[in-house]
C-alpha cells in the first residue's frame, strides 16, 4: 500500500502500513440510546472497527459517555455547522471528529476546536464532498471536477495546517464511482495523510455493494486506502460484511471462511443456494482462514474447485466430500451439510 502517515484512533491506528480498518455508521439517534449501543454491540461482533455516529444537537452529546463506556471500538462523532458541539464531543471521549471546515463557523470557531483536539491528542477526518463543495470553488470550476475537489481538499487542510494541526484523516467521496476513484488518486499523489475510502449514497442493495465494491475495491487494488466505509442504504451489519468481502477479495484480509460456490447449471439437482446460506449462517464467527467450496454437482465440481482447502460437490441422492480436489467421502445428501460443518469444524478448532 501507498505510505501514509499513521493517525491513532482511540485503540487502533490506521496508516502506516496498519491493516485497513473497516468503518460503519449507526443509523440510530444517540437520544435512543440502548438501542444505539445494541447496534454498535451487533456492528462490533459482525467485524466493525470503528463506528461513528452523528451529533447534531446538545441532547446526543449529552450521551456519548454513557454510549462510550458501553462499547469496545473507537466512536467517531460526526458534527455538521456547530463547533461548540465539537469541542463537547472531543470533553466527552469520542476518538476522532468528523467534520467539515467549511461549514463549522469561520477561522476562529476552527482554531478553537483545532486547541481543544490538541489538548486531547484527537485526530479529525476532513469530508470532502462532491455534493457539498464551496460556493466559490463550485463558481471557479462550474461542477464538481477533480480539479475543484482537490482545491476544496487543498482549503480544508490549510485551514488545519494554519493552525499548526496534522493529525488528520481524509475523506473524498461524490455519488459518482469514476469521479470518487479519479479524486481519490490525484489526492493520494499529493498528499500522504491517510484516506477514509468510500462512495458516498451509494444505494441500497445490490447496487449499492456493486458501486462500493468498483469504487473503493479499484483504489484498494492501486494501493490507496487506509480506512473503508460501505455506505449502503439499511442495516449497518451489512455495511460490514460487504468491507469485509472488498477487503478479501483484494488479499488485504484472509480471515475466516471463504466459501466458493459455482453458480450452478442444468448439472445442478440440489438447492445449492440454500446449502451455502446454511454453511454462512453456521461458520461466521470462525477466523481461522480455510477456502471451502460448495459445488453443484460430482461431474466437475471437485476439479472446478481444486484451489479450495475443502469441499462439497452435491448430487441426485448422495454428494461428496473433497479436500483439495480429492474426493474423501461420499455422503448421503441430507447429511451433507452436517458433513461439511463437523469438518470445517475439525480444520479450524
Ligand atoms: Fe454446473 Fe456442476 Fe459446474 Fe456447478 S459444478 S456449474 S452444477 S457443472
Amino acid at each position: 500500500m501507498k505510505p501514509t502517515k499513521q493517525v491513532r484512533i482511540g485503540s487502533l491506528s490506521i496508516g502506516g502500513g496498519n491493516p485497513i480498518a473497516i468503518q460503519s455508521m449507526i443509523n440510530i439517534p444517540l437520544t435512543e440510546t440502548k438501542q444505539a449501543i445494541e447496534q454498535i454491540l451487533r456492528l462490533e461482533e459482525s467485524g466493525c472497527e470503528i463506528i461513528r455516529a452523528t451529533v447534531p444537537n446538545d441532547a446526543c452529546a449529552d450521551k456519548l459517555p454513557e454510549v462510550i463506556s458501553h462499547i469496545h471500538i473507537p466512536l467517531v462523532a460526526d458534527i455538521h455547522f456547530d463547533y461548540r458541539l465539537a469541542i463537547r464531543a472531543v470533553q466527552s471521549g469520542v476518538s476522532k471528529l468528523r467534520i467539515n471546515p467549511g461549514n463549522i463557523g469561520g477561522k476562529d470557531r476552527v482554531r478553537e476546536v483545532v486547541a481543544c483536539l490538541k489538548e486531547y491528542g484527537i485526530p479529525v477526518r476532513i469530508g470532502v464532498n462532491a455534493g457539498s463543495l464551496e460556493k466559490e470553488i463550485l463558481a471557479k470550476y462550474g461542477h464538481p471536477t477533480i480539479d475543484a475537489i482537490i482545491e476544496s481538499a487543498r482549503s480544508s487542510i490549510g485551514q488545519f495546517n494554519e493552525f499548526g494541526y496534522d493529525n488528520l484523516v481524509i475523506s473524498i467521496k461524490s455519488s459518482d464511482v469514476v469521479t470518487t476513484y479519479q479524486a481519490n488518486k490525484r489526492f493520494a499523489e499529493l498528499y500522504d495523510y491517510p484516506l477514509h475510502l468510500g462512495v458516498t449514497e451509494a444505494g441500497a442493495q445490490l447496487s449499492g455493494v456493486v458501486r462500493s465494491s468498483v469504487g473503493i475495491g479499484a483504489l484498494l487494488l492501486d494501493g490507496i486506502g487506509d480506512t473503508i466505509r460501505v455506505s449502503l442504504t439499511g442495516d449497518p451489519v451489512q455495511e460490514v460484511i460487504a468491507a469485509k468481502e472488498i477487503l478479501t477479495a483484494c488479499d488485504l484480509r484472509n480471515e475466516g471462511i471463504r466459501i466458493i460456490s459455482c453458480p450452478t447449471c442444468g448439472r445442478c439437482k440440489t438447492d445449492l443456494l440454500s446449502i451455502v446460506t446454511q454453511i454462512k449462517e453456521h461458520t461466521s464467527d470462525i477466523k481461522t482462514p480455510l477456502v471451502v467450496a460448495v459445488m453443484g454437482c460430482g461431474v466437475n465440481g471437485p476439479g472446478e474447485a481444486r484451489e479450495a482447502d475443502l469441499g462439497i460437490a452435491c448430487g441426485d441422492g448422495n454428494g461428496v466430500l473433497f479436500k483439495k480436489g480429492e474426493i474423501v467421502a461420499t455422503v448421503p445428501s441430507e447429511e451433507i451439510v452436517d458433513v461439511l460443518l463437523a469438518e470445517i469444524n475439525l480444520l479450524t478448532s
